[in-house]
């Protein structure tokens, strides 16, 4: 496994950089295109070079132009912590950019001390947002804030050595259709 974990508790362990952006080969098969024609909106895009998203709470909005390289689902503890659900769901891009539209002075970004691990978000919600990490090299999108449709899939499940307990066979379990009751 490329991204398998080697400690056995977090696929990140002290001082490294997430996985997912500590394997520089895969992210260059993609290089971005500019578009022909630009918007600047703070709408659903359709278009997989420009797509935009938002906190939950409406405060911070921005656009993406460009592809997206890879996509993964990471079940690291500090994935697990950051999202405060089973697994985070990143996409990352090595020849995009990010324009935040509005709230850029609500975006917080925290640095996990000791180590190269970082993430973004609204200081009025807490909604995870897009993250420029290695000097600028990689961009870091929490797929669950944008508001348009993407074309790229998940690409793997990663640091599954370090899932939660109760992460076993969800796809077995009911799913309903709504909230219950
Ligand atoms: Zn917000
Ligand atoms: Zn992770």
């Amino acid at each position: 496994m490329v991204f398998g974990d080697r400690s056995g508790q977090d696929a990140a362990p002290g001082g490294d950089i997430h996985p997912a952006i500590g394997k520089p080969r895969p992210y260059h098969r993609t290089r971005f295109v500019m578009g022909s024609s630009e918007r600047r909106m703070c709408a659903a895009s359709t278009n997989q070079s420009n797509i935009s998203g938002s906190c939950l709470c409406g405060t911070v909005c921005f656009e993406i132009n460009g592809s997206f390289d890879s996509f993964f689902l990471c079940r690291c503890s500090r994935c697990r912590k950051g999202s405060g659900t089973a697994h985070g769901a990143n996409l990352f891009a090595s020849g995009a950019t990010l324009h935040w539209l509005a709230g850029e002075a609500e975006v917080k970004i925290f640095k996990l001390p000791g180590t190269r691990h970082q993430r973004s978000f609204c200081m009025e919600c807490g909604s995870a947002l897009p993250d420029v990490q290695m000097d600028g090299a990689m961009l870091q999108v929490p797929a669950g804030c944008l508001d348009g449709p993407i074309w790229i899939r998940p690409t793997a499940h990663i640091c599954c050595a370090s899932r939660a307990d109760w992460d076993v066979a969800l796809d077995e379990i009911i799913m309903m259709n709504g909230p219950p009751g």
